[in-house]
């Protein structure tokens, strides 16, 4: 068993992951570490704050693991399942069974940064670059305080920590780096259509939806059918009940849902007549909140 310890989030890593693990690592004397590719936001974060990407671990075998963000085997980096847990700080459910008694606190907050910043607040504030990667992930996770899973003291919290980071304006700095991800221009259809692609089990019914931010509706408007096609394919190859894609326009606060499925199941889920394999959501963001148990709900009554 190798000595040090790292802290490091799930296999898709997103800002709230990466910058939880650095300013957790920095703080304790831990290695800051990542179990995937990370997107162009988390590199304009890391820019923006003076801090480096950390490095990534392809299988975590025999290494002691701080988890941050995630505490689910399946999201967990390869090998993960055969390391050492030293402890988990978190903001989803648990669904872990581990053999020893290990530091775990989670809270039912918008982002894990905001539990790293509530348990070390005496210290990070003592960090300016500390507090703009908490504050980042917390914008980041929240969709800017557009996501249902946001709570008062995600904004309190984010309010403080732009307060020392120098971030006048939460709002405009958030959508600025949500913008770094939200373009679909030059990116080939088949990975757009994958993008956060995730499967569900209505009852042995499998569905899929995957999920982009958009910043401007002319990008999907452009490539529409290509989408169609690849949604057609996709349910096709992997006998899906139903292949859905949320284009969600964070300005707008609204989801185009496409799909590619039986539109009876859509209208019934969420009361609104499907036209062209698509459904226009207003003030949906979420497809844990909004979109999954609506379908389920549709799937098996
Ligand atoms: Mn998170």
């Amino acid at each position: 068993m190798e000595d040090k310890i790292y802290v490091i989030g799930h296999k898709n890593p997103e800002p709230d992951s990466i910058c939880s693990a650095i300013v957790l690592a920095g703080l304790k004397g831990y290695v800051p570490a990542r179990a995937g590719e990370v997107n162009a936001d988390t590199l304009f974060i890391l820019n923006r704050f003076n801090a480096v990407l950390p490095e990534k671990i392809e299988n975590a075998e025999a290494k002691k693991l701080f988890l941050v963000d995630h505490n689910e085997i399946s999201q967990m980096v390869d090998g993960g399942d055969k390391a050492e847990l030293i402890g988990i700080i978190d903001h989803h459910k648990i669904n872990l069974s581990y053999g020893l008694p290990i530091f775990i606190h989670t809270e039912p907050l918008g982002a894990t940064a905001t539990v790293v910043a509530k348990l070390f607040w005496n210290e990070i504030i003592k960090d300016k670059s500390y507090c703009g990667l908490l504050l980042s992930a917390i914008l980041t996770d929240t969709v800017v305080f557009r996501s249902v899973t946001t709570t008062e003291e995600d904004r309190e919290m984010a309010k403080k920590l732009a307060e020392i980071a120098g971030i006048a304006d939460m709002e405009e700095f958030g959508i600025e780096i949500k913008k770094q991800n939200a373009t679909l221009k030059g990116k080939d259809i088949a990975v757009i259509a994958g993008s956060d692609m995730k499967i569900f089990d209505f009852n042995g019914k499998k569905i899929a939806i995957g999920q982009v931010e958009i910043v401007d509706p002319d990008e999907i408007e452009e490539r529409r059918l290509e989408l169609l096609d690849c949604l057609r394919k996709t349910k096709e190859e992997n006998n899906y009940e139903l292949a859905a894609f949320m284009a969600t326009d964070i300005i707008k606060e609204a989801t185009e849902l496409l799909f590619v499925g039986d539109p009876a199941i859509i209208e019934k889920a969420f009361a609104k007549k499907p036209e062209n394999n698509s459904v226009y959501l207003e003030g949906v963001m979420s497809r844990k909140k909004q979109i999954v148990p609506e379908l389920e709900r549709a799937f098996t009554n």
